[in-house]
């Protein structure tokens, strides 16, 4: 299924060596490594192609538009919008989840207004809410998970009042790894009239994703997570949706007419692409989506899921390592500590090993409340990774473990 050789020759940087080992690269979950084919998308883009997008005559910029509009469409077609229209560039994750707080908030909550997010949000899909909270007098109402890591969803539809606005969650949890049930979180909010953001920054390379089968409202991801660079992201929202909300950004390209008593604004998906976009990271998007593909997602997913099953139980063998996020749908995250250890301690030597995870609280504080821990060691592998470089990670715990004690 998976021809790990042809996939890794991709992959120039997985040959580098780190304090003389080898490099383990087991932080996907923060960024995936490029493929070589994205790396020359973008530096061709720079060497054949730079200029400005759909403001020139000439061919250049002619041909750059053309290939910017082509990622839409691939784009569209990946996560299987209905229409072009509905899919908005961005920075990111980030940037679209922003985007949508911000002008879904001025126009749409009020003073006692509710918004639901749950227990295991990201950072970037709590703090933008909170902001537009803060604005217009309205509150936050959290979905609690247990401790396995999956979410209570009879508490979730306890939290439905006729003050709530809008549902905002993750699809799958950047620290413990929970594939979250959103296709019944959805039905239940669209059940009392309320539409559904989706934050998909940690399943857009994991896992199949269709909003239309999802009948999401929006679904947010960010290119650099799925082997395509960093600047690039997408925000999709239903049609509806975005010719309801108010534009986010002023400035050049999301407007029609511009006078100093008035303003109209672009058709969508410009509306919301204000400003000169990346255009080269945007190509770039296209090319690592049509890596993924050659590979096939269902077979990534099939892969991913061997390596994250092979690696909980040869960590759960060792004794003594507390796994954080233990439900029956996970992605290939592993959130742990080694007894009572700092997380960073054991990142560090790690490290010294070649090993790259990361350590901390992963951009969600709430979740190490809800633990009672500052952080964890969160190991997180991508296509590239193998079973060989777990059995490295594992004889590394070992061997620091006694250290740590
Ligand atoms: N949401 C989740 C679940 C994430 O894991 C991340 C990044 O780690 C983000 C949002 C933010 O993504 P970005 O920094 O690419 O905007």
């Amino acid at each position: 299924m998976i021809d790990i050789e042809k996939i890794r020759a991709q992959f120039k940087i997985l040959d580098t060596t780190v304090y003389g080992k080898p490099l383990i690269y087991f932080d996907n979950a923060a960024t995936t490594q490029k493929p070589e084919c994205v790396i020359n998308a973008l530096a061709d883009y720079y060497r054949t192609l730079n200029s400005n997008i759909h403001r020139g005559a000439h061919y250049l910029s002619s041909e750059a538009t053309d290939r910017y509009e082509q990622t839409r469409e691939k784009v569209r077609a990946f996560i299987n919008a209905s229409k072009k229209e509905e899919i908005v560039f961005t920075r990111g994750t980030t940037e679209s989840i922003n985007l949508v707080a911000s002008s879904f908030g001025r126009e749409f909550l009020h003073q006692g207004d509710e918004v639901i997010i749950s227990g295991m949000e990201h950072h970037s899909n709590i703090v933008p809410w909170q902001l537009a909270c803060e604005q217009k007098g309205a509150s936050l109402k959290v979905i609690p998970f247990s401790g396995q890591g999956v979410l209570d969803l009879d508490s979730y539809k306890s939290l439905f009042s006729d003050k709530t606005r809008i549902v905002a969650v993750n699809h799958v949890s950047n620290t413990l790894g929970t594939v979250n049930p959103i296709a019944e979180i959805i039905a239940i909010a669209h059940s009392h009239g309320v539409p559904v953001l989706i934050d998909g920054a940690q399943s857009i390379s994991h896992l199949a994703v269709d909003v239309q089968a999802l009948d999401c409202d929006f679904y947010c991801f960010s290119g650099h997570k799925m082997y395509a660079p960093m600047g690039i992201g997408v925000l999709y929202g239903k049609e509806e949706w975005l010719d309801k909300l108010p534009p986010y950004q002023g400035g050049g390209e999301m407007i029609k007419d511009v006078t100093f008593e008035r303003t109209t604004y672009n058709e969508l998906p410009f509306k919301f692409e204000a400003g000169t976009p990346s255009v080269g990271d945007t190509l770039a998007l296209k090319t690592a989506i049509e890596f993924m593909q050659s590979i096939g997602i269902e077979n990534i997913a099939a892969y991913e899921q061997q390596l994250l099953d092979y690696a909980t139980q040869r960590l759960n063998d060792i004794g003594g390592i507390r796994i954080f996020g233990n439900a029956p749908h996970k992605t290939s995250v592993i959130s742990f500590l080694i007894g009572n250890a700092h997380p960073y301690d054991t990142g560090t030597l790690l490290d010294k090993l070649g090993i790259a995870v990361r350590t901390g609280h992963h951009c969600t504080q709430p979740i190490m409340d809800r633990y009672g821990i500052p952080g964890t060691v969160r190991a997180s592998f991508a296509v590239y990774n193998t079973t060989e470089e777990i059995d490295a990670f594992i004889n590394a715990i070992i061997r620091i473990k006694p250290m740590l004690d």
